[in-house]
């Protein structure tokens, strides 16, 4: 397994990169998705909000092609199915109707 999945407990938190400390969903910013040089996606199940180009050549599909068929999504299958060496998945419980948010890292 490529991947380590961290569940974030509390989703009204900062997320902070692992290794510079940036705070990549920072929720003082209106635009609060702050990717930082080790930020490879944030993705909701609904959709991607950030992706990487070293991350999206990984994937099985383009990100167009995910969002063209998103009656199908299923993001932590797109996500995990991704063929990247290694990496870490940050996953928060958006707190409705069952919906996360996915913050990838390098590792
Ligand atoms: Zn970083």
């Amino acid at each position: 397994m490529a991947y380590q999945l961290i569940e974030i407990l509390n989703p009204a938190e900062d997320v902070h990169c692992p290794h510079c400390g940036h705070a990549v969903l920072d929720w003082s910013e209106e635009q609060y998705i702050q990717p930082c040089e080790h930020t490879l996606f944030v993705a909701m199940d609904l959709g991607f909000e950030f992706i990487a180009d070293e991350f999206e050549q990984c994937m099985a599909r383009s990100v167009d092609e995910i969002h063209a068929d998103d009656d199908n999504l299923n993001m932590i299958k797109e996500l995990t199915g991704a063929q990247y060496p290694e990496y870490l998945i940050y996953q928060a419980d958006l707190g409705f109707q069952g919906l996360k948010r996915y913050i990838g890292f390098t590792a």
